[in-house]
């Protein structure tokens, strides 16, 4: 039986593995099919505290590794694809096979970003592609770029992206934006944004080098084709948590994201919920950090409740 798991492997993971570990619980962390969470695919980070100079997602997230390890956790490269809560204990399930036993666990498995599923996607992202403005907008200065989606991520994001663009293509499938009200008008009152309606990228267009240089644009109504030129496209279409083996056991909102009691608490004593599979506001890596240390003070305290 362990004392406690951890699924997951970003930022909210690994923060709890390094509490856990350094209140000698050994906790067992499931590394999960992204190992490193969203950091990982991430660039320079800039707004993680302790880093006036930024650092690189994949270095801070090998940092948080590190320290982790050195504190006695132990990494599994498994994924959780079952869960069964005892009265005393938790049943785990392992990659579809093996099931493990836990007094306590730490949900930690993050959210994964939609993509709209393009030929070339996987090989543009990081080049030029990106779904996040908050870590990659400032490197887009003077330049055109674009933001897909009609939502209230896409207009934040689109927003946000004015402080450094030359120039906001809102790129939306309708002719009507989802987004709140409030946002829909601050985006239509930005002379710097300019949706592009009732359209969709039919594929981007990469330069000699591999970075992001076009999109061609496809008109759903008259299905006509034009070329944008911009050097990066913000794909902000939702982001989906990683919740599926706690479906019909744990509570979830209508899109699937876990719902916590106070800031960690699932309804099971024992089972504590941390970052953005729980989180469908903040969505940062400081946020999910803080997240985790409380889900590990909280499991360390539930454990010396039960001896
Ligand atoms: P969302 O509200 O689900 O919007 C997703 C947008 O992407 C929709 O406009 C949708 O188009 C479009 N879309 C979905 N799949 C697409 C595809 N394959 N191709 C092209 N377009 C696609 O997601 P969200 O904007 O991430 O917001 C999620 C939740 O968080 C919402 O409840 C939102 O209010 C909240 N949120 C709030 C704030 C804020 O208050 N500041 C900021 C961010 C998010 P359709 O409109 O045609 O469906």
């Amino acid at each position: 039986m362990e004392k406690v798991i951890i699924v997951g492997s970003g930022c909210a993971g690994l923060t709890a593995a390094i509490y856990a570990a350094r209140a000698n619980l050994s906790p067992l962390v499931l590394e999960g099919r992204q190992p490193g969470g969203q950091l990982s695919t991430t660039t320079l980070v800039e707004n993680f505290p302790g880093f006036p100079d930024g650092i690189d997602g994949p270095q801070l997230i090998m940092n948080m590794h590190a320290q982790a390890e050195k504190f006695g956790s132990r990494f599994s490269y498994s994924e959780a694809t079952g869960f069964e809560p005892m009265n005393s204990h938790v049943r785990l399930q392992i990659d579809g096979e093996q099931w493990l036993e836990t007094q306590s666990l730490i949900i930690a498995s993050g959210a994964s970003a939609k993509w709209l599923g393009l030929q070339n996607e996987e090989k543009m992202i990081g080049h030029g592609l990106t779904s996040c403005a908050t870590c990659d907008g400032a490197f887009y200065r003077n330049v055109p770029v674009a933001v897909v989606g009609g939502g209230d991520s896409a207009a934040e994001e689109a927003l946000f992206l004015t402080r450094f663009a030359s120039k906001v293509y809102l790129i939306h499938r309708r002719d009507k934006l989802r987004a709140s009200k409030i946002m829909a008008e601050r985006v239509q009152r930005c002379d710097k944004i300019e949706p592009i309606w009732n359209s969709v990228i039919a594929r981007y267009v990469p330069d000699q080098k591999g970075e992001m240089a076009a999109v061609d644009l496809r008109d759903v109504s008259t299905q006509e084709e034009r070329r944008l030129p911009v050097a990066c496209v913000f794909v902000a279409i939702g982001h989906e948590p990683n919740a599926k083996p706690y479906a019909g056991k744990l509570e979830m909102d209508g899109e699937g994201y876990l719902v916590t009691k106070k800031l960690v608490e699932s309804k099971y004593p024992g089972v504590f919920i941390a970052g953005d599979v729980a989180d469908r506001v903040y969505k940062q890596a400081i946020t999910a950090a803080g997240a985790g240390c409380a889900a590990a003070m909280e499991a360390e305290k539930y454990l010396s409740g039960l001896e």
